[in-house]
């Protein structure tokens, strides 16, 4: 097997990976795109299945660990396994005339600057909105702007780390997918722990820090520490909620038991709860599949042990949890392991998002048929939620108003505070997958928020 090498995908610079030393604990080492053949469950498919993956994984991240390939996959169930879906690069991830494309290089033994330009060329084309909202809401401070965080809603500013942007192991579904294979590059200050601090301590309202990545658990402790210890402060007193999100928990659960410093990590955790602070993994999760395993349930109750909250989250995808009985499950087995359910996200326009993608309508039922059957503990999972431009937008409903069937909808966050909790309603379309294919109901020609958006939004673009 092979120990982390510098590849294309990783942005971080150096090693962004925790490899441990003790030989009794298990050593961190991943998988790419070049690494297919080598992984020895892979052999057991056929050899048109190895080649379309191959071929997929020339044009979308691809990036695997020893961990989720032993004991998260089912392999008797390859491929309709949802962990396989959502590890492993699938034809349909492609458009066909894309897929074609790219299979006729291959075939043809193109040489790499041939295949990474056409790579290129497809990957624009999946990914729509490159700068759009990231640029949107990159905060200044005297008069520089801070490129490695995002403050869009008052109460939290959100912090990517530069050794936190890449992930034990890659979503295929992911929406950072373009970050990965290096088309949108990420900018970053080479001071950024400095440059957080001063931006928090100049904002009184900010209440929440969100560190996020990639995973931000990818880091080293020492680095995650230079972040989060200066928050002791006194000058950090309106920060009360420090919120980690990452995958780490079910894709390296090491990092929390027995990684080199996952002791430190705990020590860290509790340094922090001792101050006052509330720290909060969010963690994402697609399936209880996930949650079964020895050494997740090890993690989480170590984590736990340090006072640490974890919440749960992660989106509604096709071939993975499109099923009602998959969040019931998901949800009771995070209450019995003292994690708390928060969102069911509806997947964002984004690269293979034709293949993972479910009807808002559909969703809506989803959520609607497992929350029913779940006790009151876990109906604090909110969705299916869209986290778009004007703010996280939540389908409330299907009903009819004045004889029109309509979606209702309500902002759970939006740019304008104010926005919050108000009910709006939209056309019903059943095919919809998202709020720009919405239209108001009742004969609108906008919605209320619209104006508003569109005004800030110009503020924002002629700014800088
Ligand atoms: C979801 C999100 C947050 C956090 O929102 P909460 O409702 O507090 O969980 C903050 N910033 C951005 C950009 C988000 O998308
Ligand atoms: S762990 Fe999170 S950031 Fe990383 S690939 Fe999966 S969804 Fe994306």
């Amino acid at each position: 097997m092979l120990n982390e090498t510098t590849h294309r995908l990783d942005i971080a610079n150096g090693s962004p990976v925790a490899v441990t030393s003790e030989s009794s604990a298990p050593r961190f080492k991943v998988y790419n795109e070049r690494h297919l053949d080598q992984i020895p469950q892979l052999q057991r498919l056929s050899d048109e299945q190895r080649f379309n993956m191959q071929v997929v994984a020339s044009v979308l991240p691809f990036r695997i660990n020893p961990y989720v390939i032993e004991h998260l996959i089912d392999w008797d169930n390859v491929p309709d396994d949802p962990m396989f879906q959502l590890t492993f690069p699938q034809p349909g991830m492609l458009l066909p005339e894309d897929f074609e494309r790219m299979a006729d290089l291959l075939r043809k033994g193109a040489d790499r600057i041939a295949i990474k330009a056409a790579a290129d060329e497809i990957r624009i084309r999946l990914n729509p909105h490159p700068a759009g909202q990231q640029q949107m809401n990159v905060p200044h401070l005297d008069g520089e702007s801070l490129p490695g965080m995002q403050h869009k809603y008052r109460e939290t500013v959100l912090f990517f780390p530069s050794q936190g942007q890449t992930c034990h192991t890659y979503c295929t579904f992911c929406f950072r997918w373009a970050q990965f294979v290096g088309i949108q590059e990420l900018r970053f200050n080479s001071n950024d722990a400095g440059q957080l601090h001063s931006y928090l301590a100049s904002q009184p309202q900010v209440s929440d820090l969100l560190m996020t990545g990639g995973d931000p658990m990818v880091m080293k402790t020492h680095h995650l520490a230079e972040y989060l210890r200066p928050l002791l402060q006194p000058e950090f007193e309106h920060i009360q909620t420090i919120r980690i999100g990452t995958k780490a928990l079910t894709y390296w659960p090491f990092r929390f038991t027995s990684d080199a410093d996952a002791d430190d990590l705990m020590r860290l955790c509790e340094q922090l709860v001792a101050a006052g602070k509330h720290v909060a993994f969010m963690a994402h999760y697609n399936h209880w599949r996930e949650l079964e395993q020895p050494q997740v349930r090890a993690a989480i109750r170590r984590l736990r042990s340090t006072g640490a909250v974890i919440r749960g989250q992660g989106p509604l995808l096709a071939h993975i949890n499109d099923d009602a009985a998959v969040w019931t499950r998901l949800w009771r087995t995070q209450v019995r392991l003292g994690i708390i359910p928060y969102y069911m996200f509806v997947e964002r326009d984004t690269g293979a998002r034709h293949y993972f993608e479910v009807p808002l309508a559909r969703a809506w039922e989803i959520y609607r048929e497992a929350i029913s059957q779940v006790s009151g503990l876990a109906r604090t999972a909110r969705g299916p939620s869209m986290s778009a431009g004007p703010g996280k937008v939540e389908v409330q409903g299907i009903t009819e108003v004045n004889g029109e069937k309509v979606f209702v909808l309500r902002f759970i966050q939006g740019r304008n505070a104010d926005w919050v909790q108000r009910p709006f309603f939209a056309k019903f379309d059943p095919d919809a997958t998202w709020l720009d294919h919405l239209k108001p109901a009742g004969g609108e020609a906008q919605f209320f928020f619209e104006p508003e958006y569109r005004a800030i939004q110009a503020q924002t673009s002629a700014g800088h």
